[in-house]
């Protein structure tokens, strides 16, 4: 489903990512983990094209994502993305934020567009903040709608960068519950994350990245355990 084969990106002269080999099957979920700076939001933007690679090949879902003739904005309708900043426009409602793109990207009808909305505000657990604004709900309830608004799009692929980082803590549970259950039902995701907890829980592989390379990529039993590279274990030693 992604497929990164000897990509290297660089930021003008520095080198950001260096000889990425990663390879994501359809219904996987991958958390991506390592320090600050070492490329894990870069490497998870450039598979929507937000940055382009330098070298190598990237293919999503059969397709080349930096080839020139890629239609690039139909590649993106199909993969959502949740940022640590819900990003939710803040003078329209729940409901219009959602049924926003559905109805000027995919041409869908506003009232089939508010059905799936509303299906998917139920699936996240908040149907009855449909017509509040973003500013009247709590942070968590916010990162909700910003998955909603994801998948409202029906995305084939999900991706996370550190979704519950500016959440309290109380809030976060909230979060990772949808994300989990997106997981259960089979959604190809990738996620940056530093909870340790769903990582081991939800995951089905771990990527330790450290300074622009992958230097591990395992089952959470495996790197839970005994992580083969120092660099991981020291990480795991100042988080958990
Ligand atoms: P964090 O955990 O802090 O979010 P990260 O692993 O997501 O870190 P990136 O944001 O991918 O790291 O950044 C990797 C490196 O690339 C950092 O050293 C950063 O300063 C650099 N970098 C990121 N974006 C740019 C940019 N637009 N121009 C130049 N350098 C950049
Ligand atoms: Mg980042």
């Amino acid at each position: 489903m992604i497929s990164f084969h000897q990509v290297n990106k660089h930021y003008g002269s520095f080198h950001v990512l260096k000889n990425i080999n990663l390879h994501i099957n359809q219904g996987e979920v991958v958390v991506v983990i390592g320090p600050s700076g070492s490329g894990k939001s870069t490497m998870v933007r450039c598979i929507n094209r937000l940055e382009t690679v330098t070298s190598g090949e990237l293919v999503v879902d059969g397709v080349k994502v930096n080839d020139k003739n890629t239609d690039i904005n139909k590649l993106r309708r199909d993969i959502g993305m949740v940022f640590q900043h819900f990003n939710l426009y803040p003078h329209k409602t729940v409901l219009q934020n959602i049924t926003l793109a559905p109805t000027k990207v995919l041409g869908v009808s506003q009232k089939e567009a508010e059905e799936t909305a509303l299906y998917y505000l139920e699936k996240v657990g908040i149907p009855e903040k449909a017509e509040m604004l973003p500013t009247q709900l709590s942070g968590g309830q916010q990162q909700r709608v910003a998955i909603a608004r994801g998948l409202a799009m029906r995305p084939k692929i999900m991706l996370f960068d550190e979704p519950t980082s500016a959440l309290d803590p109380e809030t976060i549970g909230e979060v990772l519950d949808v994300m989990k259950k997106l997981a259960k039902e089979g959604m190809t995701m990738v996620v940056v994350t530093h909870e340790m907890g769903f990582a081991r829980e939800v995951a089905d592989r771990i990527v330790f990245m450290d300074q622009g390379t992958i230097l591990e990529d395992s089952t959470p039993e495996e790197f839970f355990a005994s992580p083969r590279e120092e660099r991981a274990r020291l990480f795991l030693s100042r988080i958990l």
